[in-house]
This record gives structure tokens, sequence and C-alpha cells, in this order.
């Protein structure tokens, strides 16, 4: 993509990553952008939540964002822009700009190799078959990176890398199994993500704790004048493994990778709630943020043996005004 100017007016097809960061991107240049979705929410993938706070922040940058509309055709203007026609739940209607970037996702080329020659498998969509040692069809051949489908990151690429490397080199037996695939969406703040969202975990039938905060409370934030986002965790409500984050909100992919360690080592959540962090770190957040458990914020209330207790609507609004007070005055930013 070498465009010589700054578009007037960009529109941009398609509501995932590639579109956001762009959009954002192109915005920040001066363009006016606007971001056509299909779907009733940007990224798709992300709870319902993470996506609209995501939509809050473009559309606080001046980012029009079109929801639930689908792409009808494609036509040139008279003032040599485009038209895009989309129908949506009001009707038909239509997005002129200046550019247009369609940024609908990436379709493999393996069309073009020949593979039924070799015996190499591919499905519906062109990916290249492969089991999770990363072995397709054919005996000897192996597929790396996007052209396998799935999660398509450049650390995904490498880290397939090291299952082959490892397996046919160094005799181990490692797989894609069970692999953690972290990302993060490069808007600004940062969208960091790991793991299971909420949406998922509760499709996978888990008992699930979820802790939310916003990034509104988080001194760091406040001090370096972003305090816009919120950080989320989802928690396994027998164990207290931390199945998954998304953490938006500025540099959400380092604070991300924490939570992602803690995941790779076993820890629970408490051992992050408890834990002590440098102070005005964005780190020691994650102190805060697991008090804010499953609004039970009291931590008498996580302990197993009275965590079913119910308790009455109105204590449990006393328990979470007081913690809320004590974790304002925790958070105030540094003087
Ligand atoms: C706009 C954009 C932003 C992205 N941002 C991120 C990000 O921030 N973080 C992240 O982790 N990932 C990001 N990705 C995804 C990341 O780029 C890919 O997941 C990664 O590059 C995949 O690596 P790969 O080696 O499988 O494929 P590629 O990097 O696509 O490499 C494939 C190579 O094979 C070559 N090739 C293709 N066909 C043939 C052929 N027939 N013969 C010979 N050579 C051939 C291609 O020219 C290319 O050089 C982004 C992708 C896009 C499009």
């Amino acid at each position: 993509m070498e465009l010589g100017d700054v578009p007037e007016h960009l529109v941009i097809l398609g509501g995932g990553y590639v579109g956001l960061e762009f959009g954002q991107m192109f915005c920040r240049f001066g363009s006016m952008v606007t971001i056509v979705q299909r779907s009733g929410q940007l990224l798709p993938r992300e709870d319902a939540d993470i996506a609209e706070a995501v939509t809050d922040i473009l559309r606080e940058d001046g980012i029009q964002v079109v929801l639930n509309a689908t792409a009808r055709r494609v036509t040139p203007t008279a003032e040599g822009g485009v038209a895009l026609a989309i129908d949506t739940p009001g009707g038909a209607q239509t997005v002129t700009g200046s550019h247009l970037l369609v940024a609908t996702g990436r379709t493999p080329n393996s069309d073009r190799l020949n593979l039924e020659a070799a015996g190499v498998a591919t499905d519906a969509h062109g990916y290249i078959k492969v089991n999770d040692r990363l072995e397709t069809s054919a005996p000897g051949v192996y597929a790396l990176g996007d052209v396998k489908g799935g999660p398509q990151f450049t650390h995904i690429t490498y880290d397939d890398y090291r299952i082959v490397c490892n397996n046919l080199l160094k005799g181990k037996e490692v797989t894609i199994t069970d692999r953690l695939v972290p990302y993060c969406v490069f808007i600004d703040p940062q969208l960091g993500r790991v793991g299971l969202t909420e949406r998922e975990a509760l499709a996978q039938g888990r008992r699930i704790r979820v802790a939310k905060m916003p990034m509104s409370h988080v001194a760091r934030a406040l001090e370096v004048d972003e305090p816009r986002g919120l950080m989320k965790a989802i928690v396994d409500a027998s164990t207290g493994q931390i199945l998954g984050c998304a953490i938006l909100g500025i540099e959400g992919g380092e604070i991300m990778a924490i939570l992602q360690v803690a995941m790779m080592g076993g820890l629970p959540y408490t051992a992050l709630r408890d834990g002590v962090f440098a102070h005005p770190t964005l780190a020691e957040a994650l102190n805060n943020l697991f008090l804010n458990l499953d609004d039970l914020r009291d931590d008498m209330l996580h302990d197993s043996a009275v965590d079913e207790l119910p308790v009455p609507e109105g204590i449990r609004d006393v328990l979470n005004r007081v913690t809320e007070v004590l974790s304002r005055g925790r958070n105030s930013p540094k003087t």
C-alpha cells in the first residue's frame, strides 16, 4: 500500500484488527475515516463490552463506525472517488469516500501450487490441512504459518517453526495443542488479549468469575493522561486459574503479557491480587483488578467455603461501595 497523498476520506470495509489499526492511523494523519462492518460489533470475536469500548475510543477520535452493514457494490464517483453501497437495518445506503481499503481478511494462494500432485490436502477455503505436529497429508511435508489456517500472527508462525524444528531436528514430541495465542490490536490505546473471552468460557460451560476495572481507576493511566479503556480477566471459579484477559488501555499488550505469564505458570488470580508491584506502574493495577472479581469484592467472600453463601443485595451494595471508595483512594495519582 503505497500512497502519495493522505486520503481525504478513507472508507474501510471490515472492522477487524487491520481495519481498525489502519483507520486510526489515517485518522491521525488527517483523513476522514469511515469503517463499515458487517456484524453488530467491531472485532467480532471479542466480548461485546470490549468491542463497545474500542468503538467508543475510535468514535471519540473522530472515526465514523457503521455497524450491521452489508456491502453490496462499489462504483466510482464522478469526482474520482468510490461509492460503497450497503444494506443496513435502516435500509439501503451509500457511503462515499476518496479511497476504499478492503480489510475483510486474507485468503491463501495455495490453489496456484498444484498441491494435489504432491498429495497435500487443503480445506474448502484453501488452507493446508495439518495435524497438531503441523504434518500435512503428504509424509515429510509440513505447513507453517498463515497458510495452514487458524490464528494468523507472526508469533504463531514463529512458534510453528519452533515446533517443526524441535520435532525434526531435536527428536522432541511437541505439538500446537493447548498453545496460548496472545495478540495485540495496535490501536491507541492498545488491546492486549490472551486466552478465553467471557463468551468463549461460558460457551464451554465453564463456571467463571469476571474481573473488570476501568483504566480511569489506574493511577499510572491517569498520570500519563490516557485513562481510556478497561481491564478484564476471566477466572475459573473452582480453581482460581486465570483463563484469559482483555486489556484495553495504555500498554495493554504488556499488561496482557503479565497475565499470560501467570497463566503459563499456573498461578491463581490471588497471586496477582495480593502481589506487591511497584507504584506507580501499570502492573500494580492487577491488585485492584482482581479485587473487583465478580462484584464479590470482599476477600473473605472468595474463600471457597463462603463462596456459595447468599449475600443479601443490600449488603453486597454496601461492600461494593466500600471497596470502590478504598480502591479509589489507593489508585489516586501519585503526588
Ligand atoms: C496489515 C497487517 C498487519 C498485521 N499485523 C500483525 C501484527 O501486528 N502482529 C502479528 O503478529 N501479525 C500481524 N499480521 C499477520 C502477520 O503478518 C502474519 O501472520 C505473518 O506474516 C504470517 O507469516 P507467514 O510466514 O505464514 O506468511 P507471510 O509473512 O505472508 O510470508 C509468506 C511468504 O511466502 C511468499 N510466497 C507466497 N506464495 C509463494 C509461492 N508460490 N512461491 C514462493 N513464495 C511464495 C510470500 O511472498 C511471502 O513472502 C498482520 C497482517 C497484516 C496483513
